[in-house]
């Protein structure tokens, strides 16, 4: 056992390296370090925790935290880019469990005999943490199933829904009264109902959401797998936990306000708003409609790269199914080496979680002065000679700004039909993740470069060559 000076010595540190971990990850230079610092935190924070002097028995805690270690490493190693933002909700229902069952059982098993104020408190730390939990439990196992394809992405908008949560809402601060009335452990009961509502809730609220507002569901579970995290350390009397989910909760959502912003949404909306309502079209529909498309192949690309002397890439989800990044930068450094201006658009929710693009550009060395945020380069890009997009699709759609009928109307999006030439690389005329129809591709100044962007890419290095 340490004296309990230590500890709170140690877990100020852990805290300490968690902020400098977040401010880290903040920029593609720092974020190396930023993980580092979270990883050297977190170890810090459990080592001292298992020899802290409230730590009955650390023994039992050992196959535990080994089985759930391995089975954490295993997970990470396997998981693909483009798979990450289930794991991530995956990894949040966990936390939203763990809020639950350290409730229950605090509750059932309370660590000292509390009374009066303070064993209000204590009830009322109990009951809204678990209420978060389940809420974070059951909302990310919807978002991992709608993530993954298992559960549709279309909104499921029951008839008169915000009223249906109300009461939900209204039945659970209600279910409070006789919880805090209980004289003994009989309080379990109502605290076990209001957990059920609450899951219910969890569901009907990631259910009712449209798959174009998933990016930012996922950083809201995020967020609220935090405050369910603090609330559990309040229910332990645990600073760290306290700190440790107050980090998460708040940077949470400041990133999905960040990120409602990018998609020109209120956070509200996006709550309770059933964005994405529109069917997706199925691939290929309304393609009579718009008009016709205008193939290339490889050497019409490779002579409009010649041409060019200003080439702006537009990487999105495809890309990063395809594992174009590498011949995408040997691409970017045969362009540079015959002296064109190359540079990437990245726009914030492209791909399938934030900073999913520039986390593959990174990983094949495409220098960092060249890859441009949206609102950095929106505006050049009618001055630019061609755009390569590849595998881009809702990002880059000209029905955001014009189409009030399109379900991602008000979405700030890249405006390169105003370059001079788009070259779009697809496999096909399938929609995006939105499933809404892309008139982009129907343009005058298009031409839809069929194929996996991998090989696509990979073909247009050989020409160039
Ligand atoms: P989209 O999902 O809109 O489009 C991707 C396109 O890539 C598809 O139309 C598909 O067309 C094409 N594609 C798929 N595989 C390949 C391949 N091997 N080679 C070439 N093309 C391929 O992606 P965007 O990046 O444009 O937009 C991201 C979308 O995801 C947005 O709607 C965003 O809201 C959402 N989202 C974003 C998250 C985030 O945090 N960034 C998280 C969750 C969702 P085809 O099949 O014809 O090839």
């Amino acid at each position: 056992m340490v004296p309990e000076t230590l500890v709170t010595t140690a877990y100020l540190a852990a805290g300490m390296l968690f902020i400098l971990s977040l401010g880290g990850l903040s920029a593609q230079q720092t974020a190396r370090r930023g993980n580092l610092y979270g990883v050297v935190g977190m170890l810090l924070a459990m080592s001292v925790t298992f020899v802290a002097p409230e730590m009955a028995s650390p023994g039992r805690i050992v196959g535990p935290l080994l089985a759930g270690a391995a089975i954490g490493a295993w997970l990470a190693a396997r998981v693909a880019m483009t798979a990450m933002p289930e794991l991530v909700a995956m990894l949040h229902s966990f936390v939203g469990l763990a809020a639950v069952l350290v409730g229950i059982s605090s509750y059932l098993a309370p660590a000292h005999a509390a009374t009066g104020a303070e064993r209000t408190i204590h009830l009322i730390e109990i009951f809204a943490g678990v209420g978060i939990g389940a809420i974070t439990l059951t909302g990310s196992i919807v978002a991992w199933a709608k993530l993954r394809g298992t559960v549709s992405g279309k909104p499921l908008l029951l008839p008169g829904r915000h009223a249906l949560n109300a009461l939900v809402v209204a039945a659970c601060v209600g279910l409070a009264i006789p919880f805090m009335a209980a004289p003994d452990a009989t309080g379990v009961v109502p605290l076990l109902i209001m957990t059920g509502l609450a899951a219910v809730l969890g569901v009907h609220l990631v259910m009712a959401i449209g798959g174009a507002d998933m990016p930012v569901v996922v950083s809201l579970l995020n967020s609220y797998s935090g405050w369910a995290a603090a609330a559990a350390g309040f229910m332990l009397s645990n600073d760290l936990l306290i700190v440790t989910g107050a980090l998460v909760g708040s940077s949470g959502a400041i990133l999905s306000k960040i990120m409602c912003d990018a998609m020109n949404r209120s956070i509200w909306n996006v709550v309770f708003g059933g964005f994405g309502a529109a069917p997706p079209a199925p691939s290929g529909a309304g393609a009579a409609a718009q008009g016709e498309v205008t193939p290339v192949d490889t050497a019409g690309v490779a002579e409009l790269c010649r041409d060019a002397d200003s080439i702006v890439i537009v990487p999105g989800y495809g890309m990063a199914v395809a594992q174009a990044q590498h011949p995408v930068r040997e691409l970017t450094d045969l362009l540079r080496a015959a002296g064109k201006e190359v540079r990437y658009a990245i726009h914030p929710v492209a791909g399938r979680l934030p900073g999913h693009m520039n986390v593959l550009l990174a990983e094949a060395g495409v220098p960092y002065d060249i890859v441009l945020e949206m609102d950095e380069i929106n505006d050049d890009l009618s001055d630019t000679d061609l755009v390569l997009v590849l595998g881009a699709n809702d990002i880059v759609n000209p029905g955001a700004e014009d189409d009030t009928t399109s379900p991602i109307y008000g979405m700030p999006v890249l405006r390169v039909w105003t370059a001079k030439t788009v070259v779009v690389s697809k496999r096909g005329m399938a929609s995006g993740y939105a499933g809404v129809e892309n008139p982009l591709f129907f343009k005058e100044n298009t031409r839809m470069y069929f194929g996996d962007a991998k090989k696509s890419v990979v073909d247009l290095v050989t020409a160039l060559r």
